[in-house]
């Protein structure tokens, strides 16, 4: 069966159609800049990639496009709609709502729509990518796989926040943790290489990306991950702060004369290693500066290996051990010196690393030696594929 990977934001939706058996990806693209003016980058497998000035008023018309491009004659990958058996659409916010994923009914709808306050800029538009797939391709059935659902397993302990139980039970304001179809997706392929079951496994995941959040996987299940209410806590990321003392807020705001939206622009858009550096929240433009003796450079690069380190440590206590480490996501499948540092302050799990297989970049491969007492892994993550394999799942 092919299915249709959607991941549709406020103004950008991306999708690859995957036939769901063999795992192959038939055609990929983006539609960008919708409602501004538009524009379709489309590749089919083994094709040219083509970008097409298209208007997109709303993601109604994206969507028509990106099935117009699949269908076509020339440049298609399948004849009719009838190829296409299921949609799978990343919805990020699912709340306490959703621990798994959902075949689409108005149900699913409403109570994802109940979680909007939770993901304000980002539910509202995975709905509307929902509701533009529904409009176009009726009688298909539509699937709903959520960023949180993975780490709905965390126990009370790693979820709660140390505040009024009251806000809790009003708001439902605790730990959810995102990232989760990436953490599923790589701490299921660790255990298989490893060759033991998936549920007696002591995993740490760290998705590093632009977006970067550690997991703690114990016998197939989250038990702990470092983003949080919003993925604004945990790790220094790209141009997000992670945990900081949350007292700083009054102090930036009397000193810098800010209201609370300005600082949350800070906090997501200014901070992390672009902020630290005020260069780049690129790894490869951090790494190029520092080599030229960019201090600024330097610290936020070690700035952000400490706290990835730190998080590492604190899971291996969580779960009283670990079995296996993965990097994966931009960051962990190719910055060889970023895996090295972090790893350089785990030598007292007993991991040792081989730097020839190191200095590798984005594809599956082991970094410990034989005698690593824990196995370090870079396991090129693939949330499209994740999505499509949960799809057919609930379909067949
Ligand atoms: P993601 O959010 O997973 O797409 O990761 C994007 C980030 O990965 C970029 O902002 C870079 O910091 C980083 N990245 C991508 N390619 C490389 C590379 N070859 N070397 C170092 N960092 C990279």
């Amino acid at each position: 069966m092919n299915v249709l990977v959607i991941n549709c934001g406020s103004s950008s939706l991306k999708f690859q159609l995957i036939n769901a058996e063999s795992e192959k990806v038939l055609a990929k693209g983006i539609c960008e800049r919708i409602g501004i003016d538009g524009s379709l980058t489309y590749q089919a497998a083994d094709g040219e990639k083509i970008k097409t000035a298209k208007a997109m008023p709303t993601h109604t018309e994206a969507i028509q496009y990106v099935i117009d491009a699949l269908t076509d004659t020339k440049t298609g990958v399948v004849k009719s709609l009838d190829e296409i058996g299921a949609v799978g659409h990343r919805l990020v916010h699912g709340g306490e709502k959703f621990a798994s994923s959902v075949i689409i009914t108005e149900e699913v709808k409403k109570a994802v729509e109940e979680c909007n306050d939770l993901a304000p800029l980002h539910n509202p538009a995975n709905l509307i990518g929902v509701n533009a797939c529904e409009e176009l391709m009726p009688g298909t059935t539509m699937v709903a796989v959520f960023d949180t659902a993975f780490h709905q397993t965390m126990p009370e302990k790693a979820y709660m926040y140390g505040l009024p139980y009251e806000y809790y039970e009003k708001y439902k304001v605790r730990r959810y943790g995102f990232h989760g179809t990436s953490h599923s997706f790589v701490s299921k392929r660790a255990a298989e290489i490893v060759g033991k079951p998936y549920d007696a496994t002591k995993t740490i995941v760290c998705h590093l990306g632009n977006g970067a959040s550690v997991c703690a996987v114990l016998n197939g299940k989250s038990v702990d991950t470092s983003m949080g209410m919003t993925p604004l806590e945990g790790l220094v990321m790209g141009t997000r702060s992670g945990d900081i003392d949350p007292a700083i807020l009054e102090f930036l705001a009397k000193k810098e004369n800010k209201d609370i939206e300005g600082l949350m622009k800070v906090l997501n858009k200014e901070s992390g290693v672009q902020g630290v550096s005020g260069l780049s929240s690129d790894f490869r433009d951090l790494t190029n500066a520092a080599a030229e003796g960019n201090n600024r450079a330097q610290i936020a690069l070690e700035v952000f290996s400490y706290r990835v380190a730190k998080y590492v440590g604190s899971y291996a206590a969580a779960m009283n051990g670990v079995d296996n480490i993965v990097f994966t996501a931009g960051i962990g499948e190719n910055d060889d010196k970023v895996r090295a540092e972090v790893c350089s302050y785990l030598g007292y799990l007993g991991i040792e690393i081989n730097e020839e297989a190191n200095n590798t970049r984005g594809k599956e491969i082991e970094l410990s030696t034989p005698d690593s007492k824990v196995r370090v892994f870079v396991i090129p993550t693939n949330e499209e594929l994740a999505i499509a394999r949960e799809t057919l799942a609930l379909v067949k």
